[in-house]
Protein backbone atom coordinates (compact mmCIF):
# COMPACT_ATOMS: atom_id res chain seq x y z
CA UNK A 1 0.00 0.00 0.00
CA UNK A 2 1.54 3.33 -0.64
CA UNK A 3 1.32 6.25 1.75
CA UNK A 4 -1.28 8.38 -0.12
CA UNK A 5 -3.25 4.92 -0.22
CA UNK A 6 -3.05 4.25 3.93
CA UNK A 7 -3.07 8.35 4.39
CA UNK A 8 -6.52 8.18 3.05
CA UNK A 9 -7.66 5.30 4.87
CA UNK A 10 -6.79 6.60 8.02
CA UNK A 11 -8.29 9.60 7.65
CA UNK A 12 -11.37 7.42 6.55
CA UNK A 13 -11.50 6.35 10.05
CA UNK A 14 -11.30 9.66 11.91
CA UNK A 15 -14.86 11.78 13.13
CA UNK A 16 -15.04 14.98 11.97
CA UNK A 17 -13.27 16.99 14.90
CA UNK A 18 -9.97 14.90 15.70
CA UNK A 19 -7.13 15.78 14.03
CA UNK A 20 -4.39 13.56 12.19
CA UNK A 21 -0.55 14.12 13.13
CA UNK A 22 1.31 12.09 10.87
CA UNK A 23 4.05 11.04 12.30
CA UNK A 24 7.14 11.11 10.21
CA UNK A 25 9.90 10.31 12.43
CA UNK A 26 12.84 8.78 10.75
CA UNK A 27 11.38 8.52 7.39
CA UNK A 28 12.89 10.85 4.31
CA UNK A 29 11.61 14.04 2.96
CA UNK A 30 10.20 12.26 -0.24
CA UNK A 31 7.80 10.40 2.20
CA UNK A 32 7.01 13.33 3.66
CA UNK A 33 6.58 15.44 -0.03
CA UNK A 34 4.38 11.94 -0.80
CA UNK A 35 1.98 12.69 2.00
CA UNK A 36 1.92 16.59 1.68
CA UNK A 37 1.05 16.01 -1.81
CA UNK A 38 -2.06 14.25 -0.76
CA UNK A 39 -3.07 17.00 1.40
CA UNK A 40 -1.40 16.19 4.64
CA UNK A 41 -0.23 19.33 6.54
CA UNK A 42 0.54 18.53 9.77
CA UNK A 43 3.47 15.83 10.78
CA UNK A 44 4.63 15.35 14.11
CA UNK A 45 8.34 14.24 14.84
CA UNK A 46 10.39 13.08 17.48
CA UNK A 47 14.21 14.44 17.25
CA UNK A 48 14.70 18.09 17.92
CA UNK A 49 17.97 18.16 14.85
CA UNK A 50 15.74 15.95 12.06
CA UNK A 51 12.85 18.31 12.48
CA UNK A 52 15.00 21.56 12.93
CA UNK A 53 15.98 20.19 9.42
CA UNK A 54 13.10 18.96 7.74
CA UNK A 55 11.55 22.21 8.67
CA UNK A 56 14.36 23.88 6.64
CA UNK A 57 14.21 21.78 3.67
CA UNK A 58 10.49 21.08 3.20
CA UNK A 59 7.55 23.51 2.37
CA UNK A 60 6.68 26.09 4.76
CA UNK A 61 2.86 26.21 5.17
CA UNK A 62 3.57 22.36 7.13
CA UNK A 63 2.60 21.78 10.63
CA UNK A 64 5.36 21.12 12.56
CA UNK A 65 4.89 19.33 15.98
CA UNK A 66 7.12 17.60 18.40
CA UNK A 67 6.06 14.65 20.06
CA UNK A 68 8.69 13.22 21.85
CA UNK A 69 10.57 13.60 24.78
CA UNK A 70 12.70 17.03 24.48
CA UNK A 71 15.54 18.09 26.26
CA UNK A 72 15.85 21.50 27.36
CA UNK A 73 18.64 21.91 26.07
CA UNK A 74 17.33 21.21 22.81
CA UNK A 75 14.32 23.53 22.71
CA UNK A 76 16.30 26.24 21.24
CA UNK A 77 16.39 24.66 18.18
CA UNK A 78 12.63 24.44 17.47
CA UNK A 79 11.33 27.07 19.34
CA UNK A 80 11.19 29.55 16.20
CA UNK A 81 8.73 27.59 14.45
CA UNK A 82 7.44 24.59 16.36
CA UNK A 83 3.30 24.68 16.39
CA UNK A 84 3.05 22.31 19.63
CA UNK A 85 5.14 20.61 22.04
CA UNK A 86 3.34 17.61 23.29
CA UNK A 87 5.71 16.25 25.34
CA UNK A 88 6.13 18.63 27.84
CA UNK A 89 6.81 16.90 31.07
CA UNK A 90 8.59 18.77 33.66
CA UNK A 91 8.81 22.10 35.29
CA UNK A 92 12.12 22.96 33.54
CA UNK A 93 11.07 21.99 30.71
CA UNK A 94 8.28 24.44 30.57
CA UNK A 95 10.73 27.49 32.26
CA UNK A 96 12.71 26.54 29.51
CA UNK A 97 9.90 26.82 26.72
CA UNK A 98 9.02 30.19 28.41
CA UNK A 99 12.17 31.20 28.09
CA UNK A 100 12.63 30.43 24.21
CA UNK A 101 9.57 31.52 23.37
CA UNK A 102 10.19 34.95 24.93
CA UNK A 103 13.39 34.87 23.12
CA UNK A 104 12.09 34.34 19.61
CA UNK A 105 8.78 36.60 20.59
CA UNK A 106 6.32 33.80 20.50
CA UNK A 107 3.95 32.11 22.39
CA UNK A 108 4.09 28.45 22.33
CA UNK A 109 1.51 25.81 22.38
CA UNK A 110 2.30 22.88 24.41
CA UNK A 111 0.23 20.04 25.53
CA UNK A 112 1.15 18.52 29.55
CA UNK A 113 2.22 14.59 29.03
CA UNK A 114 0.60 12.86 31.54
CA UNK A 115 1.72 9.31 32.65
CA UNK A 116 -0.89 6.17 32.82
CA UNK A 117 1.07 3.78 31.24
CA UNK A 118 2.22 0.72 33.34
CA UNK A 119 5.77 0.52 32.01
CA UNK A 120 8.00 2.80 34.07
CA UNK A 121 9.70 3.78 31.05
CA UNK A 122 7.21 5.50 29.25
CA UNK A 123 7.33 9.47 30.29
CA UNK A 124 5.33 11.78 31.49
CA UNK A 125 4.28 13.52 34.67
CA UNK A 126 2.95 11.42 37.58
CA UNK A 127 -0.73 12.89 38.44
CA UNK A 128 0.23 13.99 41.99
CA UNK A 129 3.26 15.59 40.84
CA UNK A 130 1.69 17.98 37.68
CA UNK A 131 -0.76 18.56 40.26
CA UNK A 132 1.20 19.65 43.35
CA UNK A 133 3.14 22.05 40.36
CA UNK A 134 -0.34 23.69 39.32
CA UNK A 135 -1.10 24.70 42.66
CA UNK A 136 1.30 26.99 42.68
CA UNK A 137 0.20 28.63 39.35
CA UNK A 138 3.48 28.33 37.73
CA UNK A 139 1.78 29.20 34.05
CA UNK A 140 1.11 32.84 35.43
CA UNK A 141 4.94 33.36 35.41
CA UNK A 142 4.89 31.98 31.81
CA UNK A 143 3.22 34.48 29.15
CA UNK A 144 4.98 33.21 26.39
CA UNK A 145 3.53 29.40 27.24
CA UNK A 146 -0.36 28.27 25.95
CA UNK A 147 -1.66 24.95 27.80
CA UNK A 148 -3.81 23.87 24.93
CA UNK A 149 -4.60 19.70 26.73
CA UNK A 150 -3.52 16.83 27.56
CA UNK A 151 -1.07 14.00 25.57
CA UNK A 152 -0.25 10.50 27.10
CA UNK A 153 0.53 7.09 25.97
CA UNK A 154 -1.05 4.21 26.86
CA UNK A 155 0.19 0.65 27.68
CA UNK A 156 1.48 -1.44 24.78
CA UNK A 157 -0.26 -4.70 25.17
CA UNK A 158 -2.97 -6.44 22.85
CA UNK A 159 -5.08 -6.20 25.98
CA UNK A 160 -7.61 -3.92 24.62
CA UNK A 161 -8.96 -3.14 27.95
CA UNK A 162 -5.95 -1.89 29.91
CA UNK A 163 -5.68 0.14 26.59
CA UNK A 164 -9.15 1.49 27.38
CA UNK A 165 -8.78 2.11 31.22
CA UNK A 166 -5.30 4.01 30.12
CA UNK A 167 -7.23 5.92 27.80
CA UNK A 168 -9.84 6.48 29.89
CA UNK A 169 -7.73 7.96 32.49
CA UNK A 170 -6.25 10.21 30.17
CA UNK A 171 -9.73 11.56 28.99
CA UNK A 172 -10.58 12.18 32.81
CA UNK A 173 -7.12 13.89 33.61
CA UNK A 174 -8.29 16.28 30.92
CA UNK A 175 -12.04 16.84 32.29
CA UNK A 176 -10.06 17.54 35.47
CA UNK A 177 -7.89 20.26 34.63
CA UNK A 178 -10.06 21.79 31.56
CA UNK A 179 -11.75 24.71 34.21
CA UNK A 180 -8.59 25.55 34.97
CA UNK A 181 -7.21 26.71 31.65
CA UNK A 182 -10.51 27.41 29.92
CA UNK A 183 -11.30 27.55 26.38
CA UNK A 184 -7.81 27.30 24.41
CA UNK A 185 -7.63 23.63 26.65
CA UNK A 186 -8.88 21.98 23.45
CA UNK A 187 -6.69 18.80 23.00
CA UNK A 188 -5.96 15.61 24.14
CA UNK A 189 -3.57 14.27 22.35
CA UNK A 190 -3.48 10.50 22.21
CA UNK A 191 -3.68 7.01 20.09
CA UNK A 192 -1.37 5.72 17.63
CA UNK A 193 -1.33 3.08 14.92
CA UNK A 194 -1.96 0.15 17.03
CA UNK A 195 -4.19 1.97 19.04
CA UNK A 196 -5.88 4.49 17.48
CA UNK A 197 -9.65 3.73 16.79
CA UNK A 198 -9.77 2.79 20.84
CA UNK A 199 -8.44 6.54 22.10
CA UNK A 200 -10.95 7.68 19.53
CA UNK A 201 -13.83 5.95 21.29
CA UNK A 202 -12.29 7.17 24.31
CA UNK A 203 -12.59 11.02 23.32
CA UNK A 204 -9.37 11.51 21.63
CA UNK A 205 -9.12 14.79 19.80
CA UNK A 206 -5.71 14.09 17.89
CA UNK A 207 -4.18 11.13 16.92
CA UNK A 208 -0.14 10.78 16.17
CA UNK A 209 0.09 8.12 13.61
CA UNK A 210 3.06 6.77 12.09
CA UNK A 211 4.12 3.30 10.67
CA UNK A 212 0.41 2.83 9.99
CA UNK A 213 0.83 5.65 7.30
CA UNK A 214 4.77 5.61 6.13
CA UNK A 215 5.67 1.76 6.95
CA UNK A 216 7.80 0.37 9.33
CA UNK A 217 10.70 2.54 10.75
CA UNK A 218 15.01 1.74 10.38
CA UNK A 219 15.50 2.05 14.00
CA UNK A 220 12.83 2.53 16.82
CA UNK A 221 12.36 5.32 18.89
CA UNK A 222 10.71 6.32 22.35
C1 LIG B 1 6.62 7.41 17.28
C2 LIG B 1 5.51 7.98 18.05
C3 LIG B 1 4.18 7.86 17.61
C4 LIG B 1 3.77 7.09 16.36
O1 LIG B 1 3.93 5.72 16.55
P1 LIG B 1 3.35 4.66 15.52
O2 LIG B 1 3.19 3.43 16.32
O3 LIG B 1 4.37 4.53 14.44
O4 LIG B 1 2.06 5.18 15.00
C5 LIG B 1 3.19 8.49 18.35
N1 LIG B 1 3.48 9.17 19.48
C6 LIG B 1 4.73 9.30 19.94
C7 LIG B 1 4.98 10.05 21.19
C8 LIG B 1 5.79 8.70 19.24
O5 LIG B 1 7.04 8.84 19.71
Amino acid sequence: MSIVSQLKSVRATLPAGVELVAVSKTHLAEAIAEAYGAGQRLFGESRPQELRVKYETLPRDIVWHMIGHLQTNKVRMIAPFVALIHSVDSARLAETIQKEAARCGRVIDILLEIHVAQEETKTGWAWDELRAWLAGDPLAAMPNVRVRGVMGIATHTDDEAVVRRDFETLRSRFEALRPRFGEAFDTLSMGMSDDYPTAVACGSTMVRVGSLIFGARDYSLK
